[in-house]
């Protein structure tokens, strides 16, 4: 992480609560959410999200690794908190102690929970992880059965459910959706057919949370609208999302180039008349894209500065060429709102070839955060 006091990086947890209950308010009452916070909170920060959440009511926290549900707990969090990339069979015992559960797809990691779970006169649970076409994590459909059966002989598995991952539940044609949803189903039914209860099975992601609600089942997983975006930028979801996270800095230097001046490495932008061009103290090693060069721009008195040159290391250069009285030591927003005008992370996310998670997860790791609103 770079810390730097000419830079602002904003997380909004009144933002955070209102989108919570704005998805709660698009599930059934007893549809229970589960906040995805892996990834440090897509970079909005661990602790203070999950902490935040678990005020608001959310039900579940979802992390990618142990060391991550092993620091909740650590904060003295006691909701559930599910694994979601699962464990290596060493880590097990620790898992088991912190009272963690697991998505389940290898044997060995199932054997050493049992035998982790029996030493500790615990039970340990597990969500049976299913690839109904991600093609990511877990047992294809078919290996499913002959799974399930193997782990009749670990009676410290507590099987919570089945669960699987959607891999295009935000465009607007559903049909592959469905397909995975009804493979998902059926795996569910006939699962239960042979006796396993799976009280609690999933499937919906963000994106699933809004456009499929015969998805929900008995517990929704959504990441990205908790944190303000909207799964698919080019139609916004039908509740009014509140991004937390937000960038700002300062003119650093403001100069006027006279015409046929290059600006940054490579030359890669020659003045064609004056220009008056604001340097910021902002660069990739902040997560600010260099795909960004030449391409984006900050807002300044409301009014959009283009980025001149390339991204550097630590400096970006804007036009602020027309907009009236900038002055060293000006605020400039690189992301979120100033006056009518907003940047968002999907405008930045389409500047660098990139989507808004990818954003997030940069910007948050690079950066000290400021929270408001605690
Ligand atoms: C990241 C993730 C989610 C959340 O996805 P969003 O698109 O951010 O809502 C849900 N489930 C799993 C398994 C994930 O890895």
């Amino acid at each position: 992480m770079i810390v730097s006091s000419m830079l602002n990086l904003g997380i909004d947890l009144g933002a955070l609560e209102h989108n919570y209950r704005q998805l709660r308010g698009l599930c059934e009452p007893q549809v229970k959410i589960l906040a995805v916070v892996k990834a440090d909170a897509y970079g909005h920060g661990l602790l203070p999200v999950a902490r935040h959440l678990a005020r608001a009511g959310a039900d579940y926290l979802g992390v990618g690794s142990l060391d991550e549900g092993l620091t909740l707990r650590q904060a003295g969090l006691t909701l559930p908190i599910l694994l979601l990339l699962g464990i290596l069979p060493q880590e097990a015992e620790r898992t088991v102690a912190a009272d963690l559960e697991v998505a389940l797809f290898r044997r060995d990691v199932a054997e050493a929970l049992a035998a982790a779970a029996r030493s500790q006169m615990k039970k340990a649970k597990v969500h049976l992880k299913v690839d109904t076409g991600m093609g990511r994590l877990g047992l294809l459909p078919g290996e499913v059965p002959e799974f399930l059966a193997g782990l009749k002989e670990y009676r410290e598995l507590e099987v919570v459910g089945l669960i699987s991952h959607l891999a295009v539940a935000d465009l607007e044609d559903k049909t592959y959706t469905l397909r995975q949803l009804q493979d998902f189903t059926d795996l569910l039914a006939a699962a239960r057919g042979q006796g396993w209860a799976l009280p609690l099975s999933h499937i919906s992601n963000s994106a699933a949370l809004w456009e499929f609600k015969e998805a929900h089942l008995g517990l929704v997983r959504p990441g990205l609208m908790l944190y303000g975006s909207p799964p698919a930028p080019d139609r916004p979801p039908p509740v009014e999302l509140k991004p937390v996270m937000s960038l700002t800095t300062q003119v650093l230097q403001l100069k006027h180039l006279p015409p046929g001046s290059s600006i940054s490495y490579g030359c890669t932008y020659t003045t064609p008349a004056g220009c008056d061009l604001a340097v910021l103290p902002v660069g990739y090693c902040n997560g600010y894209n260099r795909l960004l060069s030449n391409r984006g721009a900050a807002l300044i008195q409301g009014q959009r500065a283009p980025i001149r040159g390339r991204v550097c290391m630590n400096l970006t250069m804007v036009e602020v060429t027309g907009i009236p009285g900038v002055k060293e030591g000006d605020r400039v927003t690189l992301l979120g709102q100033d006056g009518d005008d907003r940047l968002s992370a999907d405008e930045l996310a389409a500047w660098a070839d990139t989507i808004s998670y990818e954003v997030y997860c940069l910007l948050g790791a690079a950066n000290l955060r400021r929270y408001q609103g605690k």
